[in-house]
This record gives structure tokens, sequence and C-alpha cells, in this order.
């Protein structure tokens, strides 16, 4: 007997047809002989409706009273799921995070999984349920409070899930046949891949693919978690994710896997920093005391007529959300800092362009700069890692970048992908 772990995203559970549909889709999976856990999240755009109303009560909600809120909306999805099995003659009971014993620190929006004890989800299992564990949230034992693990944070709860209950498979069940080459809402020709290697998922993630959260890639990757992406609406065997490179050439023999955009970015440049030791360290020590989160960072080359007086100008991005609080603390430190202005942009967007085979392959940076360059399509950022190019572009222009360069790269498929539900949002 196989023990699987699927996990339902929230589109798929979107209203009661849906949950029922996917009721029949896990006995099914039972009744094929296997032991099923499956993972929800919250119905359809349920948290951000959630976090509407908490905007509209408080100007700045408590982290704790926020995780309360939006834990609520996994528990109403777990709930029914497990009603809607039991109707059809099979058996099933639900579990909240801390009961499936989810344990996490105590950051409360953003908290990590520290240990998962699933004994009360291994005798659900054991006595021939279906057990049902609520995705995005978990427990911590020092402040006895319910934590939540972040925006998209179901598909971690699955695969920590699966590896402590050693689990032969981890399903993620979303509204599209798996990762593709390009999100289908922008890229409407992009192509379903068979296999991707779990490095270049991670790039993807990273770079703002939201097929899956980052960090249950990571932890897929850490705890040798075999990982599957697939529809609930179709029977499409999905996306597999493999450790290992070479069994993805085997099966894709592309130097790019796939483009992902981001529109959540803004930047902040330090114009006029002087060109002296440790000013950097300064700059983002500041940041940092600020508690944002930068990605990109580039220093231009210094500018003056003499040694003393040259200045150069950083440029970093960072989420939209940290923006100001950012500006902020830039600004109390000026005198410290000794730069001479600070400009920032929220109007910006940015491509990624992913694919192991960059390894091995040149000319990357060319095609994809061609392709912009063609698609008239003003670069203001590059940054490069092994088997990545990001660049930054305007807001308005990344989605026409995005398809430009996922047809130079010949990553255009035949038809028009499929999306079967959901908002997008
Ligand atoms: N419901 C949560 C969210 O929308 C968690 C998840 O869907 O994975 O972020
Ligand atoms: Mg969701």
């Amino acid at each position: 007997m196989a023990l699987i772990v699927q996990k339902y995203g929230g589109s798929s559970v979107g209203d009661a047809d849906k949950i029922k549909h996917v009721a029949r889709r896990i006995i099914d999976c039972q009744a094929e002989g296997n032991q099923v856990c499956v993972v929800v999240s919250a119905m359809g755009d349920t948290t951000d409706e959630l976090l509407d109303l908490a905007n509209q009560v408080a100007v700045n909600p408590e982290g704790r009273e926020l995780d309360m809120l939006l834990t609520a909306g996994e528990r109403i999805s777990m709930a029914l799921l497990a009603m809607a099995i039991n109707e059809l003659g099979a058996k099933s009971l639900s579990f909240t995070g801390s009961q499936a014993g989810i344990m996490t620190d105590e950051v409360h929006g953003n908290a990590r999984i520290a240990e998962v004890n699933p004994d009360r989800v291994a005798e659900a299992l054991d006595a021939g349920n279906i057990a049902i564990v609520a995705g995005f949230q978990g427990f911590n034992r020092d402040s006895r409070d319910i934590t939540t693990l972040g925006r998209g944070g179901s598909d971690t709860t699955a695969v920590a899930l699966a590896s402590a209950l050693k689990a032969d498979l981890c399903e993620i069940y979303s509204d599209v046949d798996g990762v593709y080459t390009a999100d289908p809402r922008v890229v409407p020709t992009a192509k379903k891949l068979e296999a991707i290697d779990v490095e270049s998922m991670l790039e993807l993630a990273a770079a703002g693919a939201k097929i899956l959260h980052i960090r249950a890639v990571e932890f897929a990757r850490r705890h040798n978690v075999e990982l599957r992406v697939r529809s609930t609406f179709s029977n499409d065997p999905g996306t597999i994710v493999l450790a290992d490179e070479n069994g993805v050439k085997q099966m894709e023999e592309s130097i790019v896997s796939g483009i992902a955009t981001d529109k959540t970015q803004a930047k902040i440049t330090v114009i006029g920093i002087p060109d002296v030791p440790g000013k950097a360290a300064a700059v983002f020590t500041t940041v940092a005391e600020a508690g944002a989160n930068i990605d990109m960072i580039v220093q231009n080359t210094p500018t003056g007529s003499d040694v003393t007086d040259r200045v150069s100008d950083i440029t970093f991005t960072l989420p939209k959300g940290e923006l100001k609080k950012v500006l902020d603390a830039l600004a109390q430190n000026r005198d410290v800092l000794g730069y001479r202005e600070l400009e920032s942009d929220d109007q910006i967007g940015k491509l990624s362009v992913v694919g192991a085979g960059m390894r091995t392959h040149s000319g990357v940076s060319a095609i994809l700069f061609r392709a912009l360059a063609e698609a008239s399509i003003n670069v203001e950022m590059i940054s490069t890692s092994e088997i990545r190019i990001s660049v930054i572009t305007g807001l308005d222009q990344v989605d026409d970048a995005a398809r430009a360069v996922h047809k130079a790269f010949d990553l255009d498929g035949d038809s028009v992908a499929t999306i079967y539900a959901g908002t997008g949002r």
C-alpha cells in the first residue's frame, strides 16, 4: 500500500461543487489501494478577502490576530471536505495544523516549520480514514499561539507532512496541468513541462512563479520528497520535480526551462554615495534593520573628478509593501550615510529566464537581450546566477517582455494552455 499526500489549492475547493469533485478524486485514490492524507487551502480567494476585512478594521493589525483570522479559511475548507467525503461513504477526519502536529517558530505571518509530529494523522490513516489537514498553519509551543507559514504556505505543509509520514509521493493539485514554461495567464502559448529539475524549480519559484511555494521546494529538496504538480480538473500526469538534472535532460532538451514574471517588487536608488569603504555596508545595514528583504543590487561605477569626492549610486529591489519603511529608515540615516538623494519606483516588473542548461550553453544572454530590444523593451537592471538571468523593466512592459522572450527561446507550444479555474489573484 502506498501513502500519498495530496494538496488542493484554493481554486480547487472554490465552491461546494468543486469540493464534491475533489472528494470523489480523493476517494478514487484511496480505492486504488492507497492511504491518502490531504492538505487543503482556503476556498477560492478567502484569504485575500479576510485580509481585506482586517485592513478595513485596522491600519496595522497585530500578527497574532491576523493569523487567528487567516487560519479560519483553511478550517472551513477542511471541515467541508471531510463532510463531503463522509457523505460519499468513505471515512474522513479533519485536523487543524496544530492537531496534525505542525510545530513552528513564533514568527506570525511567516513562520518556519520546526518539527512535525503527525501521530494523530498516522493513527487516522491506519484506521482507514482519509486524513484532511488544514494547510498554511502551525502552532508555536512557547507562545502557545497559532501561526501561519506565509502566503501560499499550504504547499509547504503538504511537503512537510509527506516527509514526516514518509509518504511515497506528494501531489500538489492546482488549476493548471503542471509547471509551465511561463505563467499561462501571461503567456497563453506556454507549454507544460513533463519534468523539471529541483534547482530550476527553486529559481522559478524565487523569481515569482506562483505554481509552487519556494519553501515547499526547498523542503522537498532537503528531505528528498518526490513532488508532482497536477491539475484537479484533468487526468494529466502533470509535472514531476526531479532531484537530478540529467533525468530531466532525457525528457526535455531545451536550455531554458521557463520564464517567470514578478510584479510585486519596487526599487530604490541611493544617489551620490561617497566612494569609500563601508558605505554599502552602512546602507544595507540600515535596510536590514528596517526588516526588508532585498533582491537585486546594482552599484554604478563611481564618477567624480578626483579620488576624494568620487560618488556612486546603489540601486536595489525589494517587495512593494516594504518600500515605505525602508525609505523612512534611509532618510533618517541620511547624515551618517552621506548620500545626496533618494529615488524610488514601484512601477517595475521583473522577468527571469531560468534553466539548468544555461550552465553549459553560451549565448543565452544574447538571445534574451535581442528579444527585448526587438520588442522595444527598456532594461533597467540585470542580475544573474548560474542558471538564471533576471531583468527589471517597466511594470506595463513586463508581460510583453515575457511573451517576446518566451518566443525567442522557442518555448511557444502549438496550442493555448488550459486554465481550469481560479482568478489568478
Ligand atoms: N490560503 C493561503 C493563501 O492563500 C495559503 C495557501 O493557499 O497555500 O496564501
Ligand atoms: Mg491560496
